[in-house]
């Protein structure tokens, strides 16, 4: 870490979002575009499945890998699938990478084995560029190979100052508009703060996280009354005749209300991180086992709900911009079952004990500022494993499917300060 008051200037990546003003013309193209990514992650998907067994039923043959699987559609899509050459010739490349992306994940143990993706089930999104120099922005205007100019709804909001770079484009559709999310590298500097001050964050179901200052943050409160009116359009939507006027009319409905749930939810995780990151210098949490947590239905509504990987994710990010530190605690050390004045540990602690006595000091605790407390005392004890993470080393949301987020070339630094468009 930096000296004290000197300032530290470095290169991130960052991400910006822009809606989209597409023509009639651009918007069948993109949906293409869109059905040939899926198209090829599914090919590619079908084949790395088919010379997985190949191979382990004879060690000769190679195993399956995403470069070699690109190298093969490349070789026969001119004469078996023709209409693919209509996209940019990124698209069925870049599904390919993120389906790479996705075995990986899988076989670090962070993500599901990937799906094939259905057309009425799947985000429409592709990646229409091969890097840096394969797209331009001019303006309000961007320029996709093939595909040509597409007006922006906002100019890109870093100055000249920052000596943005851009390095990728993805497009996605969300309630029937399309999108653009634009990873950037841009400079970026910021003074380390002279004191340390350590904050233990005890994520939960109840509240979104419990800070060992004592301070306790509920997830947005507009979450739950569109969580509800969701529930209610979902059950009307079954009810609709399939294949009726009616039943496309409340899909797009209940699209739309996804997406507002999601930039509600993205908000407040924002803002919440944020403040973390001005405020501490180091932060601890614990290694939540979500995969583990979402077998438990009952949990696992509340928990995708709170987004945790995404909570990690962003807390990591911009605690590392400020020179700060993620720090992560063993899985299974037992944050709320210690206590937190005497290092006593209590025998049973169910879920729903929300306040606790110490039989041994007869401290009062209230179940998640302790645990919070437990987890800001690991960072300075030196008999328990707490891992400093850094922003490339975690998790991201799961899906397999974000292919912007990449390391900076110069710094081991990411992360997507998305800014949101949508109204
Ligand atoms: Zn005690």
């Amino acid at each position: 870490m930096a000296l004290d008051g000197a300032m530290v200037s470095t290169r991130i990546m960052t991400v910006h979002r822009v809606a989209l003003d597409v023509n009639k013309t651009q918007d069948e193209l993109f949906s293409q575009c869109a059905g040939i990514a899926r198209f090829s992650w599914n090919w590619a998907l079908d084949r790395w499945k088919s010379q997985y067994s190949a191979h382990r039923a004879d060690n000769a043959l190679p195993k399956p890998n995403e470069a070699a699987l690109r190298r093969e559609l490349n070789a026969i899509k001119g004469t078996e699938y023709p209409w693919m050459l209509q996209a940019p010739k990124a698209v069925p490349q870049q599904a390919i990478k993120n389906l790479g992306a996705a075995f990986k994940g899988f076989f670090a143990g962070r993500a599901r084995y990937p799906n094939f993706k259905a057309k009425d089930r799947c985000r429409e999104s592709f990646r229409p560029d091969n890097g840096p120099g394969t797209f331009r922005i001019e303006g309000r205007r961007l320029k996709l190979p093939r595909i040509g100019w597409v007006r922006m709804r906002e100019d890109l909001r870093f100055g000249p100052d920052r000596e943005p770079a851009l390095k990728s484009v993805t497009i996605s559709r969300e309630a029937g508009r399309w999108f653009a999310a634009i990873a950037v590298e841009i400079n970026h500097s910021f003074t380390p703060r002279p004191d340390e001050e350590v904050l233990g964050v005890d994520l939960g179901v109840t509240d979104l996280a419990t800070l060992s200052d004592g301070r306790k943050f509920a997830g947005p409160k507009s979450l739950g009354r569109n969580l509800k009116r969701l529930a209610r359009l979902q059950r009307s939507h079954a009810r609709k005749a399939k294949g009726g006027k009616n039943r496309a009319r409340s899909r797009a409905k209940i699209a739309k209300l996804h997406a507002r749930i999601r930039n509600i939810r993205q908000d407040g995780l924002h803002k919440l991180t944020t403040g973390l990151a001005r405020k501490a210098s180091a932060v601890v949490i614990e290694d939540l086992n979500v995969r583990g947590m979402m077998a438990n239905r009952h949990l696992s509504r509340a928990i995708s709900d709170m987004g945790f990987y995404e909570f990690r994710r962003q807390l990591s990010y911009k605690l590392e911009r400020l020179g700060g530190a993620l720090m992560v605690a063993d899985r299974f050390y037992a944050s709320s079952k210690i206590c937190s004045a005497c290092n006593t540990k209590a025998e049973t602690l169910p879920l729903s004990v929300r306040s606790w006595t110490c039989a041994n000091c007869g401290a009062q605790h209230d179940r998640d500022v302790n645990a919070a407390i437990n987890l800001k005392n690991l960072a300075g004890s030196e008999d328990f494993a707490v891992r400093p993470v850094t922003a490339c080393g975690a998790e991201g949301s799961g899906d397999g499917n974000d292919p912007v987020t990449k390391p900076a070339a110069s710094k081991q630094e990411l992360g997507s300060d998305q800014k949101r468009s949508s109204p």
